[in-house]
């Protein structure tokens, strides 16, 4: 990776220069030395040029043909000068290569390999001497810039990192010696090791404190010195793609690193304060395996109602809750399962956080007009089984998705509420009339997310007296709405302590509690009639529905999570 405070240091000594490295990078057979060494080489192209006429191929001076960077990805170093290959223009997947030879076995491997990338390859005779200059752009800084921002970090590495990361708390004074380009990579791969979601830097007034988000909840990890802060800035600026020389506005960038194979987006939200600029950072791991319904904590009644979605033909589905309740985790499960050779699913998305295979994943641009309303219609064009759109959040929205669900699509989409109830209403307030909420509508799931005991460290105790008596209520209470629940209160549950595993927190891992409404004729007739909340919270009652906070209950009883965790959750107002 590229450290960009030796790089600001080096453009402060020499500006001059490192202007004409870059100048002459795209051209690296132009500035050829004059006499009998330039006439050799117009002979050699000449001679290159009859060649290619012989074998029907176009002939590229491609020591003459500025060249992308990133076509240089295409292929490492190392294989193109083996196989004497450059690609050198692209348009789409069509993509034209240079090569010194085209009956060359090792050239020929490389070109089936980027015909199996989809890429339609159209070959081009160049000189070897025109090859071996165009090789040079691989050592240029252009090439190195833009190819280093996707920083992997190999397994040995990774293991390193986490000897030296044993103590977190030390972390704060290591940044002190290391460049800003360790650091980074330090802090990255803690948050990793920790399973960390965010890090959020937060200037204060003696030091800079960091925060790791970790199944949830911020922890203070460490301190840093402003001094070392000041060069983590800027390296962290410079791999968004922020501008470097601001820091009076916010601005918004992502970069990605790669380790132990598995490829990570970091969006990175930058917001001057008083102390300096305080930086989010949200890890997006992109190709994280999609959890079961059971493994997110679903059972009984309401797994069978997740597992009714897939039935479906049409009816919208929505997840809701505030952010960082996984209602994304839940939709992107649902099209997990809803996700079969016959069935077309587009989703709209901002932004797109896991990759699904086989899913058009499109990414919603509001400064450019594409927004969630417009890309709906635009999706809906394309004929799809399944829409998911990652949040509604106005009428016009409300009313495509509502029409597309009553026209044969299944959507799924979020909605900001804080019980499964409360988002008829809120769809109503929205301008959505009764009669499209009523018959649109087929599942709404509100949840949260619990941490879970960490299994490791717990220790079972009795029940102190101070719980027993909310616990027996709640129990009869649910009892009494599901008798077939038949739950008992265990003598003992399980206690928080904390180990090296779970991070000295006492949990690990996270497990949802959530409410599902089913639609059915009684409820749909409600919405009609424009029952409020309360109507249709007595009528579902009556039918099994136990709240989220009945759900996180029994969860405690069947010792996955605390009460303190419950209430924590289940106080959340929008
Ligand atoms: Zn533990």
């Amino acid at each position: 990776m590229v450290d960009i405070n030796t790089k600001i240091q080096e453009s402060q000594r020499a500006t001059a220069t490192s202007a004409s490295v870059t100048a002459t990078a795209a051209q690296p057979g132009a500035p050829m030395s004059a006499g009998l060494k330039a006439i050799d080489r117009d002979f050699i192209e000449e001679a290159t040029l009859n060649k290619a006429r012989k074998l029907g191929v176009s002939y590229i001076n491609v020591s003459k043909t500025p060249i992308n960077p990133d076509l240089l990805k295409l292929l490492k170093p190392e294989t193109a000068q083996k196989g004497m290959i450059m690609p050198f223009f692209s348009v789409g997947k069509r993509l034209r290569v240079a090569v010194a030879d085209p009956a060359n076995p090792e050239t020929k491997k490389i070109i089936a390999n980027l015909k199996a990338d989809k890429y339609l390859i159209n070959v081009n005779l160049a000189s070897t001497e025109g090859l071996t200059d165009a090789f040079k752009l691989y050592k240029t800084d252009q090439y190195k810039l833009k190819r280093e921002v996707e920083t992997k970090y190999a397994e040995k590495e990774v293991k390193e990192y986490e000897q030296e990361l044993a103590n977190l708390a030390a972390l704060g004074k290591k940044l002190d010696d290391v460049t800003a380009q360790d650091g980074v990579q330090m802090i990255n791969l803690g948050a990793l090791k920790t399973g960390a979601s965010d890090i959020h830097y937060e200037p204060e007034e003696q030091a800079v404190r960091v925060r790791f988000r970790i199944d949830g909840v911020l922890h203070k990890v460490f301190e840093i010195s402003h001094g070392a802060y000041k060069n983590l800035v800027n390296q962290i600026k410079y791999l968004s793609k922020m501008k470097l020389n601001i820091n009076n506005v916010a601005q918004d960038g992502r970069y990605s690193f790669v380790a132990n194979e598995r490829k990570i987006d970091v969006r990175v939200s930058d917001i001057p304060t008083h102390f300096g600029e305080s930086f989010v950072m949200r890890l997006l791991d992109s190709e994280k395996s999609l959890l079961q319904y059971e493994d997110m904590g679903f059972s009984g009644s309401y797994l069978q109602k997740m597992k009714d979605i897939e039935t479906l033909s049409h009816g919208m589905v929505l997840c809701t809750g505030p952010t960082g309740s996984g209602k994304t985790t839940t939709l992107y499960s649902i099209l997990g399962n809803l996700n079969n050779e016959e069935t077309k699913i587009i989703t709209l998305e901002d932004p797109v956080e896991y990759n699904l295979a086989g899913v058009a994943q499109s990414q919603i641009n509001e400064k450019r007009g594409y927004g969630f309303a417009d890309g709906l219609r635009a999706v809906l064009r394309q004929d799809p089984d399944v829409v998911m759109i990652g949040e509604i959040r106005d009428l016009d929205t409300a009313q495509t998705a509502s029409q597309a669900s009553l026209t044969g699509h299944v959507v799924l989409s979020t909605l900001h509420t804080n019980s499964a109830v409360e988002t008829i209403p809120r769809l109503i307030n929205m301008g959505l009339p009764p009669f499209m909420v009523a018959p649109s509508l087929h599942t709404i799931i509100a949840q949260r997310l619990v941490r879970r005991i960490c299994d490791n460290c717990k220790k079972m105790s009795p029940i102190p007296e101070s719980k027993m008596k909310e616990l027996t209520e709640a129990l009869e209470r649910i009892n009494r709405v599901r008798p077939n629940l038949k739950l008992v209160l265990p003598k003992e549950l399980p206690e928080t302590v904390g180990c090296e595993k779970c991070s000295h927190t006492g949990y690990s891992g996270r497990i949802s509690i959530a409410e599902i409404l089913r639609m059915d004729f009684e409820i749909r007739d409600l919405i009609l009639k424009e029952a409020s909340s309360n109507d249709i919270l007595l009528a579902i009652r009556k039918k099994g529905f136990l709240s989220l906070r009945e759900d996180g209950m029994i969860k405690v009883v069947q010792g996955h999570t605390t009460l303190e965790e419950v209430y924590r959750v289940t106080n959340i107002s929008i």
